[in-house]
């Protein structure tokens, strides 16, 4: 009798930190700007989901979703 309680709440307030890390980083990566492969500035910004778009020299084209 008695064993296996007292344990519960232990790790309750480690969870949930995770998703919220990873979401920023993701933020942050779609809010930086990248070096465009033609004109070589870095004036590349994310347009929508795997779209950039240089904003020197006006060209558009594929990447991955969140980062070039
Ligand atoms: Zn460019």
């Amino acid at each position: 009798m008695g064993k296996g309680q007292g344990t519960t709440g232990r790790f309750g307030t480690r969870y949930g930190r995770t998703p919220k890390n990873k979401l920023k980083k993701i933020e942050a990566k779609q809010k930086a700007t990248y070096t465009c492969p033609h004109c070589t500035y870095k004036k590349v910004k994310r347009v929508s989901s795997g779209i950039w778009l240089c904003n020197k020299c006006d060209v558009k084209f594929a990447g991955r979703a969140y980062e070039i």
